[in-house]
């Protein structure tokens, strides 16, 4: 019978990792096994950082675990979902044979990683229609199988595009790659999507994984934090190709406290906002003269396309507002993707974007942050 350690690399199937000081199960009350100093650092009052931390700190795991609704042995957590992406390709691809699929125009780092292990990149770009951007599982299905593609990445709701994709369809694609391929769906934008997410599908399919991260609803983009749902035997193999103490010491807690009823309350709240924002913008948006298209969106920010987009990216940089120039993406030759942010902000955005108010209203735009 197969089983997803079939998908890893041959070569990594029985590798045992470093085995840190951390890992060693022992008993003691004077620790002098990691070569940590005695005393603390001046800087680190409280002791929190003296020793290395936990490699998988257990009341994270739990609080996780919680969140997603699944085992615990099926989650790795990590330095954000970046790093379970990279751990992922390096994990199974074996360089300059298996190859990973992604979906252009979508999110950056599935190519940049595929590219670091020397992976072939198999790319099948999204179609587009009247709803807009959507993956094609025919041409998937077949590239996949066709070119040997050991990783396939969905992207849902997709970056930059907007779309999500359902699980029915997320099953149907894993039937179709069981055994060849692991299917990862990246819902780095969950949270605010109508859309349900795949997790539901991991215990029928071994060869499904989703990834999750801190960074976007949570608001704890600093603290990188990212969760792998997978197969607990995967889970398990790409745990002992991970640098070893992947969460830092402070992360931990703060990313507890960032969880606790209170926390989630709030995050909840503000989802709320964003969903709303982002019917209010879309709609405000697509109105604008010199706006072609404002995508439909299931994330937290919206694709659109302009007549002009250089000059709508000069509008809003001199009302101070940064938006993502998409036009070195393929198909977005024309594009922005604008992130959904406070009521204010938005205002800004729409502000700067109405073509004869634009000089004036540039003045008494609020201040608006920064953002990557
Ligand atoms: C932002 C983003 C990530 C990165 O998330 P981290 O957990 O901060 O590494 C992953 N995938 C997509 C699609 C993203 O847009």
């Amino acid at each position: 019978m197969s089983t997803v350690l079939d998908l890893v690399r041959p070569d990594l199937r029985g590798f045992a990792g470093y085995g840190s000081a951390r890992s060693e199960r022992l008993q003691g009350s004077v620790w002098l096994n990691a070569n940590e100093s005695a005393w603390g650092n001046p800087a680190d009052p409280g002791d929190g950082c003296r020793r290395y931390p936990e490699p998988q700190p257990p009341e994270l795991i739990r609080a996780l675990a919680q969140l997603y609704d699944c085992a615990p042995e099926r989650l790795l957590v990590g330095r954000g979902s970046d790093e379970a992406i990279d751990l992922l390709v390096r994990a199974l691809c074996v360089p300059g044979r298996d190859a990973v699929l992604a979906t252009p125009p979508v999110f950056g780092m599935y190519a940049v990683c595929a590219r670091l292990q020397a992976a072939p990149l198999i790319e099948v770009p999204l179609c587009e229609d009247g709803a807009g951007f959507d993956i094609d599982p025919d041409a998937i299905a077949a590239a996949a199988l066709e070119g040997g593609a050991r990783i396939v990445f969905l992207c849902s709701p997709s970056n930059p595009t907007g779309g999500a994709i359902s699980p029915e369809r997320v099953a149907a694609l894993a039937r179709r790659l069981a055994g060849r391929a692991l299917l990862v769906v990246d819902e780095a934008y969950g949270e605010y999507s109508e859309v349900p997410s795949a997790i539901g599908l991991l215990e029928a399919f071994p060869n499904v994984a989703v990834l999750r991260t801190l960074s976007k609803a949570h608001a704890l983009a600093g603290a990188r934090i990212g969760v792998l749902l997978a197969d607990p035997a995967l889970v398990a193999v790409l745990r002992r190709c991970q640098a070893p103490y992947p969460v830092p010491a402070p992360c931990a807690p703060l990313a507890l406290e960032g969880l606790a009823p209170a926390a989630l309350e709030a995050t909840a709240g503000r989802v709320a906002v964003v969903r709303r924002e982002r019917r209010r913008m879309a709609a405000a948006l697509a109105a604008l003269p010199g706006v072609r298209r404002a995508y439909p969106s299931q994330g937290n920010f919206l694709l659109v396309r302009f007549e002009d987009a250089d000059a709508a990216f000069r509008a809003l940089l001199d009302a101070g507002v940064v938006v993502r120039d998409q036009r070195a993406a393929p198909g977005l030759a024309d594009a922005l993707r604008i992130t959904i942010g406070s009521p204010d902000q938005n205002d800004a955005v729409l502000a700067a974007l109405r073509p004869q108010r634009a000089a004036a209203t540039a003045e008494i735009a609020p201040a608006v942050e920064t953002r990557a």
